[in-house]
């Protein structure tokens, strides 16, 4: 098995939580409309912005450090009690209905330019705002303001996102020994989420994904439901993370069972190839379109251009998914903080498919990857 030991889930280093606010509202000020205030209505970004897990809440965002928490009743204490674990300092108002809580909101922007997240408001939301806002100076949608902010992680963050790496890790090495006992899929795929859960993570990050033989071909084949008995000979590709403290882990590593093909053989090494090139391009100042050229540049030599048929990588954080992505096709610059996946592929439609990917937190010089599960397709040697 790998050498990834468990993390320590209970003493996990602090969040910076209490300094986001204010590093919104200088962001505000340099967006199209200069916006004074942002409603925020995206969860996780008040989840970033206060500490709070909760399902309901609307944050607004006030000049001179004023934060307006609103939410419902069930969640009064909950409220209190992590936004001043967080050491956030915010007004924390109740209302039963979203008419009550949209009046609190109203009175409070009132006379303000006011920005409201465009993608992430509802058109019963954008409606009452027009009712219940009727004395801001202007409302302004913006676009991506606190995801921008999201993008480079604090220390705390890393962590937690490494720890769920590792807690990922530390379930495969006990589990994968199965893969060689004629398990299903789905069954796999059961086993690795339940040794997360009982590894002390609160869940899987996104639905696992285990690809044996031919369903190797396609990206993003579900372990869940999926009868195929895995077999000698197959390459299984696992693609999967866990959760703690609300931060994602996202690692692929593909497993020969037993001997397999000349074609498998050299479609591992390719891509092994392939996605050293892209953690070597990781660095500040590095563009997204560089580092998926590193990658795509290897696999084309091999002859698969077309066989490599997603982006290269994207951001990680409290999503699973989050800028910056890492793509022909995005204009991002990297910068150290940032974390991010490295995770090229080839799928070769009928016969099988490889992807390897690490998460990377960029450093001054290069990058750390925080996957560390071994890179060798022969699990048993570990
Ligand atoms: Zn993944
Ligand atoms: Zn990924």
């Amino acid at each position: 098995v790998s050498d990834v030991a468990l993390p320590d889930l209970v003493h996990l280093p602090p969040m910076e939580v209490a300094g986001r606010a204010g590093r919104l509202r200088e962001a505000l000020g340099a967006t199209e409309g200069s916006a004074q205030a942002l409603l925020v209505t995206k969860l996780v970004n008040i989840r970033w912005l206060t500490g709070f897990t909760g399902s309901a809440a609307i944050l607004l965002v006030l000049p001179d450090d004023r934060l307006l928490f609103v939410t419902d009743g069930r969640y009064a204490e909950q409220a209190a009690d992590q936004l001043a674990a967080a050491g956030v300092e915010a007004e924390i108002r109740m209302a039963l209905t979203a008419a009550g809580q949209y009046e609190l909101l109203g009175a409070a922007a009132s006379g303000l330019v006011l920005g409201v997240e465009a993608d992430h408001i509802t058109w019963a939301q954008e409606r009452r705002l027009d009712e219940h806002f009727p004395h801001v100076a202007a409302l302004v949608p913006t676009e991506g303001v606190v995801a921008a902010l999201r993008q480079v992680k604090d220390g705390g963050e890393v962590a937690r996102i490494e720890a769920a790496a590792s807690v990922a890790s530390v379930a495969l090495d006990r589990v994968g020994h199965l893969l060689y006992e004629r398990v299903t899929e789905n069954d796999f795929g059961l086993a690795l989420d339940t040794e997360i859960r009982r590894l002390g993570a609160e869940g899987n990050s996104f639905p696992t994904i285990v690809a044996s033989g031919p369903n190797g071909a396609k990206p993003h084949h579900r372990a869940a439901g999926s009868p195929r008995v895995i077999v000698e000979g197959d390459l299984v590709v696992l693609d999967y993370g866990a959760l703690v403290d609300g931060y994602c882990s996202d690692m692929t590593r593909t497993v020969a069972v037993g001997p397999v093909g000349d074609t498998e053989t050299r479609m591992y090494e390719v891509v092994r190839a392939a996605q050293a090139a892209g953690v070597a391009a990781v660095r500040p100042g590095a563009t997204s379109v560089e580092v998926d050229a590193a990658c795509r540049s290897v696999i084309g030599a091999a002859g698969w251009a077309e066989a490599f048929t997603h982006g290269t990588g994207h951001g990680v954080g409290l999503e699973i998914h989050e800028d910056p992505r890492v793509s022909w096709s995005v204009t991002a610059t990297l910068e150290a903080g940032q974390v991010v996946t490295v995770e090229p592929g080839v799928y070769l439609a009928g016969l099988a498919g490889v992807r390897i990917e690490d998460t990377l937190v960029v450093t001054g010089g290069g990058s750390r990857p925080l996957t560390h599960s071994p890179k060798n397709p022969d699990f048993r040697s570990w």
